[in-house]
């Protein structure tokens, strides 16, 4: 079935999703990618791992984890807060050392929640395990128009194209300076698991915060606050709040709610590196209609 929906103005036609639109040498790449990041680091554990190896892992895994939900996420997904062009680009630099593609994710996460749950929807847990957790990421069912029609305001940043186009090299590069400095642990184990673990973190937040968790506010799609991946992901699982109200820089609507992505963000706006950081309104958190409207709602993403 073909839809349309609409983002700032914009109008964007799917086209059927079933099966995907990339032919199988066009989902080599990816399939081949993330058999190498699952089976490098267990071939590093099997011949023997150094302190070092592990010590680079917690490093790495914080500053990925915030790449993901600060960079990826909430700016260039949601805007969530405003930034300079040149600090933009190392947004976009950060997420590209988790092989992740700022322009491709914002375009396939923004049309996720417009068509949560439907069949419409890039990663719903509808089509079940597979093709929501590792399906999505070999083949989005999303044309290369479709992904740009999403995403008119980055795509007129040519230095966000660049990535956009040659997003595995930041990655490869890190990869390779890893390799340098330690041998193949030292990439397998302090860089390649945390790519792993956080693919499949964010994949997490897809299948899981769609299926087990609380449900504080009553979204129109299956979005569920789960505690354990919120922890894990360094905040992202508080997703029924978030597909609440996509719009904010938290995911975490109260002070109890672990959230070091929104920590962060504030951290950045008190050194003047962002601004205008996008707050949850009192009558949204509280789940009541805004005193001027009849209902309070879902903000645009
Ligand atoms: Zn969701
Ligand atoms: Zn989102």
């Amino acid at each position: 079935m073909t839809q349309s929906g609409t983002s700032r103005g914009e109008s964007i036609s799917l086209v059927p999703r079933e099966g995907g639109v990339k032919t199988p040498i066009q989902r080599a790449p990816a399939v081949l990618f993330l058999l190498a990041v699952h089976t490098l680091p267990v071939v590093a554990i099997v011949r023997g791992t150094r302190p070092a190896d592990w010590w680079t892992l917690a490093v790495v895994f914080p500053f990925l984890a915030l790449a993901v939900g600060t960079g990826l996420h909430r700016y260039f997904a949601h805007h969530a807060f405003r930034t300079s062009r040149p600090f933009q680009f190392l947004l976009g630099l950060a997420t590209c050392a988790t092989f992740s593609d700022p322009i491709g994710f914002a375009g396939k996460h923004r049309i996720h929640h417009r068509f949560s749950d439907t069949e419409d929807d890039v990663h719903t847990p509808l089509d079940g395990f597979w093709a929501c957790w590792y399906g999505s990421l070999v083949d989005d069912g999303l044309t290369p128009a479709q992904v740009r029609a999403a995403t008119k305001d980055l795509v007129r940043f040519p230095e966000l194209l660049w990535l956009h186009r040659l997003f595995v090299i930041p990655g490869l590069a890190i990869a390779a300076g890893f390799f340098y400095v330690g041998g193949f642990s030292r990439m397998a184990v302090g860089y390649l698991l945390a790519v792993a673990l956080l693919l499949n973190l964010t994949s997490s937040v897809n299948y899981v915060c769609h299926r087990w968790g609380s449900r504080r506010y009553p979204t129109r799609d299956t979005s569920r606050n789960n505690f354990l991946i919120a922890i894990l992901t360094f905040g992202e699982g508080w997703h029924n709040n978030h597909h609440y109200y996509p719009g904010t820089a938290r995911a975490g609507f109260f002070w109890w709610e672990w959230d070091p992505n929104y920590w962060l963000i504030r951290f950045l706006d008190a050194v003047g590196l962002v601004w205008n950081v996008r707050e949850v309104p009192v009558h949204v958190r509280h789940g009541r209609p805004a005193a001027n409207s009849p209902r309070s709602g879902v903000a645009s993403p």
